[in-house]
């Protein structure tokens, strides 16, 4: 199925106002990091949910709204949900699919897409995995890692067969498998389930050789993503985090504390200017 959503690029970095959304105490932990950035060989960026705050997708912290407001995100995004519950479970991914096609990526989606395009050109690499579901990071122009599968894509809960064809996101009634009549699940991985092989072992390589690891508006509760910055420390890497409640990790070393939309764009017109 391919997504209906429309996808508008744009640069999405206005360089004069950069540093001019961004709060002053993150302007100067900014200029602390830029020099260990430029330096980095290689680079691994993980990002979460805060990440797309911005463009209006809320993360699974906010409390829910309408029809939902009773239900919390961990208890719906859950194959025991599903295999419990499952017209409910697909309800609310339909309805979650009606309130993310018509977002689109924001200054922090496009500031790495610019940042990686980059970075490739100066022989330094970035790696770009997410736990996000949606589209945002492709659509801004990046090549990225997802970890936790696709909102747009639908497979089978037996026989795990994969659907191209579109879904009327407004029609809860659930649908069946026409190879072995199971029922039709988003192609997400949820809580209680493990994570795609290849996406995984690539990203713990990137987290392993990565001289910097920026986590993005991630709670690093959901492991095992959450694991990789720990993974990247024993490696030796520098661990950066960019949260507007920064999380009390650990394996932090330093913490650009604020919206993803006003620290990343303001750190990467300075990176590459
Ligand atoms: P999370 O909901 O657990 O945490 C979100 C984090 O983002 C919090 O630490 C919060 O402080 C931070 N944050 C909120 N707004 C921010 C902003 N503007 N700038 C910077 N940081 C901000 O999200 P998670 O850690 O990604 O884990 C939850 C799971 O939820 C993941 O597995 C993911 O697949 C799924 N999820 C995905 C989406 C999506 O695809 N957009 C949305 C909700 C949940
Ligand atoms: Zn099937």
């Amino acid at each position: 199925m391919s997504p209906t959503h429309s996808s508008t690029k744009g640069d999405g970095i206005d360089e004069n106002t950069a540093f001019s959304d961004c709060p002053d105490a993150a302007v100067q932990a900014i200029k602390l990091q830029l020099s260990r950035l430029r330096a980095a060989k290689s680079i691994c960026i993980l990002t979460g949910a805060g990440i797309s705050a911005e463009s209006g997708i809320p993360t699974f912290r906010d409390k829910q709204t309408g029809l939902w407001e009773n239900y919390r995100a961990e208890e719906l995004a859950n194959i025991a949900a599903f295999e419990r519950d499952p017209k409910t479970v697909w309800s609310w991914y339909q309805w979650r699919r009606q309130l993310v096609q018509d977002k689109l990526p924001n200054p922090a989606h496009y500031a790495l897409a610019q940042w990686q395009a980059w970075a490739g050109t100066q022989g330094q690499n970035i790696d770009l995995v997410t736990q996000n579901v949606d589209d945002l990071h492709e659509t801004a122009g990046s090549e990225v890692i997802h970890l936790h599968g696709h909102l747009w894509q639908n497979k089978c809960s037996q026989c795990e067969l994969t659907f191209e064809e579109d879904v009327d996101y407004a029609n809860n009634e659930l649908l069946r498998c026409e190879a072995c009549a199971g029922y039709v699940r988003p192609n997400i991985v949820w809580f209680g389930e493990g994570l795609p092989q290849k996406e995984w072992q690539a990203a713990e390589l990137a987290a392993k050789n990565c001289a910097v690891f920026i986590s993005i508006g991630t709670s690093s509760l959901v492991y095992p993503a959450a694991g990789l910055a720990q993974l990247a420390k024993q490696h030796g890497a520098y661990i950066i985090e960019i949260n507007l409640n920064p999380t009390q990790s650990a394996v932090v070393d330093s913490v650009l504390a604020g919206k993803a939309g006003e620290i990343i764009p303001a750190l990467v017109a300075q990176l590459i200017t």
